[in-house]
């Protein structure tokens, strides 16, 4: 057995040599007993083989215990020590049986091989299975007696009446090898059972453990069949069975180890009726016989009887209680999930019906299937009368203007169809007495798990809010802030006319602190005047009144118009301004552009050290003119690349000090380079310093044609 402390492969079959080994060593045997050697050789042949079978059975199991844990390892420990009893009681026979291999009546043997029976049973039983519960085990031990009583009752009464008739009693000394039988056949149809309901890994082992105890079985009928013919001999070919029986235990160690294995795996039982049917199958053929057999059943077969009904009546009734127990089980957890899935609709409920925003839902054809409060409310209706109307022609039939709206074209319809959320900032709403309510919206796709496991619309969730309110702030605020800057404005023109006044000397010669008072006094209300224009500005845009005059302009003018107005300031700052390479035309409104560019440049001379150069540039891309101000300053943070576009955005707050501006112009000049058409964005050089760049539409007869379709056409 040297090969047995060789590495394994867990998961693998192992020990290959020992199938051939047993099946030589087994021919041999085969060939051996049903020889004419003497009996004596030939009981000690017998005698010899049922020792070593059982005493490598324990050396197989023993294996087992070193590469197993838990449950497993206690399995296979009780069958080592079951193979050890049966190997005690095998001597015992070899040593006592009398010369001419006579095995009769009660001996050591048979108690040691009872005792082996049983622990292999106990041993059987720990293995794991695909359900554990203690439950399953008994009625498992009961199919088994069920299935071995009734095998041996039709045995009984069939083939060997003589053996199970007179007045044995199951404590006389005739009845103990009578039992090994039927716990042979307990232990190979519990072991087949096992087999059925436990995980891939143990089954073949229990598989090969199952026939071997079979054919114990099978070579037990045959000792009781000739023993009670008094026929039997120690040494002749019904010796095989149990020969065997001991090989194919002892091969069950080649099958793939377990022990990698969870202890259980998650299983459901393979053949959940196959059981059932073997037990009933078994019971029902002895029941029948024993109906047509009733006149010759002995008193011994009588008590066996007996025993596979109270056995087969207790599995029943262990079933029942069994299911009584599970079926209470499942009706309190059904009334568990029910009250939980209440409570959690109550509160959505509770949440949808108390939210202060509209909420409705719509199935797959655009019929509300639920709606909210706050909905009907705002929609002037109770929920009842719009519950099964199409949506879209209840209320949301119009566009913003006034136009019709077809649904096909709906933002919901659109959310059902493509799966996906959409939304809509300015919606109108129709309301029951034919006023509009002005809303923001958000519809959600309702998607729900198909039968393949693939999401379904089923329709969409709409989530409105009534803005009539906010609209009017915006509105109130903007008017307010015009108003408050037209009337800031007025006085300070005729200020800084009086002011100009009085430092041109217009009104006689001040003295010198007068005038620089009065210098000082018109720079601030310069900044002043500027401040009021880019708040009007920034009004202007943003309430949609700034009307442009968009026209066709070379880039060049533009760039030339707005360096102009800026040589002073870069002169003062001493910065050189350098016009580089410009080319094409936009489709823009000038002033806006040029004011755009002043912005830009201006900061850029701003932020750039005396000395420093300022370069613009303007070329075609696509269907675009991109505007290019690159300078030599400090450059942007990177996070500040994105926030210096926002309202009153410096990226230092001493820049408002030094250099005079407010953080509007950038916000200004991103709204209007927006509305013609383009973009505004900012980037620091590599070499340091920073670059904005903005994009316009060129007019369309002179645009380049876009690069992907230039791609595709040259691909084409
Ligand atoms: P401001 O009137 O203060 O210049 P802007 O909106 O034009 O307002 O600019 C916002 C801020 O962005 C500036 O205060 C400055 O911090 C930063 N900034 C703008 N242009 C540049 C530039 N060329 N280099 C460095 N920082 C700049």
């Amino acid at each position: 057995m040297a090969g047995l402390s060789s590495p394994q492969v867990a998961g693998a079959w192992r020990f290959r040599w020992l199938a051939p080994a047993a099946i030589l060593i087994v021919g041999a045997l085969a060939i051996a007993l049903s020889s004419d050697l003497p009996a004596n050789i030939r009981s000690g042949l017998s005698g010899a083989a049922f020792v070593l079978g059982c005493i490598s059975v324990t050396i197989s199991c023993r294996q087992r215990i070193s590469t197993n844990t838990g449950r497993r390892r206690r399995a296979w420990f009780l069958l080592a020590v079951a193979g050890g009893v049966a190997a005690l009681g095998n001597l015992y026979l070899l040593v006592v049986a009398d010369r001419t291999g006579a095995r009769s009546g009660a001996s050591l043997a048979d108690v040691a091989l009872f005792v082996a029976l049983l622990l292999g049973i106990a041993g059987v039983l720990n293995f794991p299975i695909a359900q554990r519960r203690a439950t399953d085990l008994t009625r498992m031990v009961l199919d088994g007696v069920v299935i071995g009583g009734s095998i041996l009752f039709v045995i009984s009464i069939t083939i060997i009446p003589q053996v199970m008739s007179g007045t044995s009693t199951l404590l006389s000394s005739r009845v103990l090898p009578l039992l090994v039988p039927v716990l042979d056949v307990v232990i190979a149809s519990l072991t087949a059972l096992l087999c059925l309901r436990s995980g891939p890994g143990d089954r073949p082992g229990l598989a090969m453990a199952s026939i071997g105890f079979a054919l114990f079985a099978i070579s037990d009928f045959t000792f009781l069949v000739r023993n009670a013919h008094g026929g039997y001999l120690l040494g002749g070919p019904a010796d095989l069975g149990w020969i065997a029986g001991w090989a194919m235990i002892t091969l069950a160690i080649v099958a793939p180890d377990t022990s990698d294995n969870p202890e259980i795996e998650p299983l459901i039982e393979a053949a959940p009726i196959a059981g059932t049917i073997l037990t009933f199958g078994s019971f029902s053929t002895a029941a029948v016989l024993s109906l047509i057999k009733s006149a010759t059943i002995g008193a011994a077969s009588s008590v066996l009887w007996i025993t596979v009904l109270a056995a087969v009546t207790t599995r029943q009734i262990l079933l029942i209680i069994d299911n009584e127990r599970l079926r209470r089980y499942m009706e309190l957890r059904v009334i568990e999930r029910s009250n939980a899935l209440r409570t959690v609709t109550q509160q959505s409920d509770l949440v949808v019906d108390s939210v202060g925003d509209g909420i409705y839902g719509v199935d797959g054809d655009g019929l509300i299937t639920f709606i909210n409060p706050a909905a009907a409310r705002v929609l002037g209706y109770e929920p009842s009368q719009l519950l099964g109307r199409e949506a879209h022609s209840a209320f949301h039939a119009i566009r913003p203007d006034g136009t019709p709206y077809a649904i096909e074209n709906c933002y919901v319809t659109e959310a059902i169809r493509n799966a996906v959320i959409t939304s809509a900032e300015e919606d109108v709403y129709v309301r029951a007495d034919g006023l509009s309510v002005p809303v923001e919206v958000t519809a959600t796709p309702l998607t729900v798990v198909g039968p393949r496991g693939q999401n379904e619309v089923r329709g969409a969730v709409v989530v409105f809010r009534d803005v009539t309110q906010r609209r009017e702030v915006d509105r109130l605020k903007s008017e307010f802030v015009s108003m408050v800057s037209h009337e800031l404005r007025t006085p300070l023109t005729s200020i800084r006319g009086s002011l100009g006044l009085l430092t041109g000397g217009a009104l006689g010669q001040l003295s010198p602190a007068a005038t620089s008072m009065a210098r000082l006094a018109l720079d601030s209300s310069d900044r002043l005047t500027r401040l009021i224009d880019e708040i009007l500005d920034v009004e202007r845009i943003e309430s949609g009144v700034l009307t442009f005059t968009v026209a066709r302009h070379a880039a060049r003018e533009l760039i030339d118009g707005a360096v102009d107005h800026l040589q002073v300031l870069a002169a003062t700052a001493g910065v050189r301004v350098e016009i580089g390479a410009v080319a094409g035309e936009v489709n823009a409104d000038a002033d806006r552009v040029v004011q755009t560019l002043v912005n830009l440049v201006g900061n850029a001379i701003k932020f750039s050290p005396r000395g420093g150069l300022v370069t613009v540039r303007a070329r075609m891309r696509g269907a675009y003119i991109e505007f290019r101000i690159s300078d030599q300053g400090r450059g942007i943070p990177e996070d500040k690349l994105e926030a210096i576009f926002g309202r009153f955005e410096q990226v230092d707050s001493s820049d408002a000090r030094e250099k005079g501006g407010f953080g509007l112009g950038l916000a200004i000049s991103r709204s209007l380079v927006e509305r013609l058409g383009g973009r505004l964005w900012a980037e620091n050089n590599p070499d340091g310093g920073a670059t904005f760049r903005f994009t316009l539409p060129a007019p369309t007869d002179v645009a380049e044609p876009d690069y992907l379709e230039k791609a595709s056409r040259n691909a084409g």
